[in-house]
């Protein structure tokens, strides 16, 4: 697999938000965000084995790993390294975009798959595969980021048409100003968490922190 980074920081977004967690970045994206934070790593990388790989992650003995990107699943071996990983018994997280398949996933209890819906800031919206949110259960995310009233909008219809059985979670994009989200949140009574971005309260805008 072509790989920009193994690293270990505190899980910025989502359910596990503060858990020390290793995370692997893989290279390569199909989709090209507007507000991407990660743009270091559409090209760059090494080619590791799902063994090489699961090696480095055992170097820092912790227990959660983020597979995150780029995009992962856009690399067919990602489902055997996902496999590895909790057959040694890690907590696994997978961070995908919403334009690929998740019918390939496997199911197993310390498997959490955190899928974006990509909005209409992000020029990408078109290339959701809605299909997948059905395929989404409870110990899963389903995470929009919101740039503007538009956004919003647009996260609101989708919450409402496909009723979710995930965690459903919010965050502004750059993951920091969060009243202006949370009051509309509670004004409308919709029912998903407002998160911040943790690592960039922490770190600001660091590379892989
Ligand atoms: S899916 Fe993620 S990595 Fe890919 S372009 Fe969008 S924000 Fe960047």
């Amino acid at each position: 697999m072509k790989i920009y980074s193994v690293f270990r920081s505190i899980q910025g977004e989502g359910l596990m938000i503060g858990t020390p967690t290793v995370f692997i970045r893989t290279s390569g994206c199909p989709l090209r965000c507007t507000y991407c934070d990660t743009p270091q790593a559409f090209d760059k990388g090494e080619e590791l084995s799902s063994d090489d790989i699961v090696e480095r992650v055992q170097t820092y003995r912790t227990r959660d790993v983020c597979l995150t990107g780029g995009e992962p699943l856009a690399q067919k071996d990602s489902l055997k390294l996902i496999q590895k990983l909790l057959d040694i018994g890690h907590s696994v997280v997978v961070e995908t975009s919403g334009a690929i398949p998740l019918d390939e996933m496997p199911c197993d209890g310390k498997l959490s798959i955190s899928m974006d819906i990509k909005c209409p800031s992000s020029g990408e919206e078109g290339k959701m595969l809605y299909d997948n949110i059905e395929l989404l259960g409870p110990t899963d995310q389903l995470k929009f980021v919101i740039s503007d009233g538009a956004d919003y909008e647009f996260a609101k219809k989708v919450i409402d048409e496909y009723n979710p059985k995930c965690e459903v979670i919010l965050t502004p994009v750059g993951g920091k100003d969060l009243k202006e989200l949370a009051e509309k949140v509670l004004k409308d009574g919709l029912q998903g968490r407002v998160l911040p971005q943790l690592h960039k309260l922490i770190w600001g805008d660091e590379d892989d922190r």
